[in-house]
């Protein structure tokens, strides 16, 4: 299948696009037509990876990947994305942690490694896939091309703008990840990985490549747990299933709206943010306006210009059944300890801003079932939660397992110059 620009000057193969990332004409990639499933494709499927290979098998049709479909989703979605039903029987919590690095990002991550390897000639130099973070996408990322021949990784995060579980995971992998922690923001380092993209002479000696999420290679396999979590609602006797989103660059709830769109059972879509508040400023006033991001304790969520929005304008911003809310870290707070309490569930204070969405509806008398998209692990955010809820939170098994691992991040100077030097000398 083609994938198209959303700014209308280029178009070329799916494959082409996942090694591109960015479109020739600096727009996003977006599929070109919208296929149509229906339940009775995904008949006698249930596993996440079964799933996926069912969506992705028409996007990678005649490409080199074509004969791969089933091994990369098997190889790359190895875990599952439970669809809890909580105690009132209505609201669910779809859980997307099971993964190696504890957050959703896991999904698109790896399915995105999988890929990029099988598409890389034996004889090709190594690729350094470089990457800035503020927490979860550096250590997805990472996990996914950890020891990989013909890859290498280095991940720039925020020396004092991750916690203490993200900076040790972030820094724990060796192998062929290198971690850097600099002495500056998440700005900073994204400013740094932006001049080393820019910086030919560099990529002539170390041949760089980006994984962020601008990658449709990450937005398409995003569409599976929808789809999984949809199904599995809809063989139970349900109605389609409502999602509560929490957003920050929209990658996640575009592939929800791209899934409903593609014809599965999914009723409206709540896109949620944290006090950073483009996307619900952009639904009520039709108006968007890009800003400097804000600091709040949903940090992976702290987007100021959501760059998705130009995929989720080229088509789909009058779609229908989307609601936005924005809530604040009070509301974040007092939702990880109320919903603590009616549901005996902890939150990530991600998690929490999509909980309070749900909660705000149930004020509001509406009794449909509501699946609350858990993005990542409580455990992860401990300097958060554990003081909100006081007492810890246990670690679940694959994170715990790399917890264990000794870290090493390197300090390096929040400078281009101090990151180049530091490529070129391995
Ligand atoms: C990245 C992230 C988000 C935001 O996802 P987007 O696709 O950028 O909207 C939300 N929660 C957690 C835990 C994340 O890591």
């Amino acid at each position: 299948m083609h994938v198209i620009s959303t700014r209308g000057g280029d178009r070329c193969t799916v494959v082409e696009a996942l090694q591109r990332g960015l479109a020739r004409d600096g727009g996003l990639y977006v599929p070109e037509h919208w296929l149509r499933f229906t339940p009775a494709d995904f008949a006698g499927q249930d596993a996440l990876c079964d799933i996926a290979a069912v969506l992705l098998r028409p996007f990678l049709a005649d490409s080199p990947l074509a004969g791969e479909v089933d091994a990369i989703c098997r190889e790359a979605l190895d875990f599952d994305t439970p669809l809890v039903a909580l105690n009132d029987g209505r609201t669910h919590l779809l859980e997307l942690f099971h993964g190696p690095t504890g957050a959703f990002k896991d999904v698109g991550a790896r399915v995105l490694a999988a890929c990029l390897s099988r598409l890389r000639p034996a004889d090709a130099a190594d690729l350094t896939v470089l990457v800035a973070t503020s927490g979860d996408t550096g250590s997805a990322v990472a996990g996914a091309f950890h020891r990989r021949p013909g890859f290498k990784v280095a991940v720039l995060f925020p020396e004092h703008g991750v916690s203490p579980r993200q900076k040790h995971l972030l820094s724990c992998f060796g192998d062929n990840v290198a971690s850097f922690a600099v002495d500056g923001t998440f700005d900073d380092c994204q400013a740094m990985v932006k001049a080393a993209f820019a910086n030919a002479e560099l990529q002539a000696a170390v041949p760089l490549t980006s994984a962020n999420s601008i990658s449709i290679g990450r937005l398409l396999p995003q569409m599976a747990y929808y789809a999984q979590a949809a199904l599995r609602h809809a063989r139970r006797g349900g109605a389609a299933l409502n999602f509560a989103i929490p957003s920050g660059n929209l990658g996640n709830a575009l592939a929800a709206i791209w899934v409903r769109a593609l014809g599965l059972p999914v009723g409206d879509i709540a896109i949620v943010t944290n006090a950073n508040r483009a996307l619900p400023d952009f639904f009520a006033s039709g108006e968007y306006r890009p800003r400097p991001s804000i600091a709040t304790i949903a940090n992976a969520m702290d987007v100021g210009a959501p760059s998705n929005l130009e995929r989720l304008r080229a088509g789909f911003a009058d779609a229908g059944g989307l609601h936005t809310l924005a809530v604040d870290d009070d509301t974040i707070r007092s939702r990880v300890r109320a919903f603590l309490a009616e549901f005996d569930t902890v939150l990530c204070p991600h998690t929490a801003t999509a909980a309070e969405f749900v909660a705000q509806r149930r004020a509001a008398a509406d009794p449909r079932d509501w699946a609350i998209v858990a993005t990542a692990h409580p455990a992860k955010f401990e300097t958060v939660v554990e003081p909100l809820i006081g007492r810890g939170v246990p670690v679940p098994e694959p994170l715990a397992r790399w917890l264990r691992q000794p870290a090493q991040a390197r300090p390096l100077r929040a400078q281009a110059e101090a990151l180049a030097t530091a490529l070129r000398a391995g």
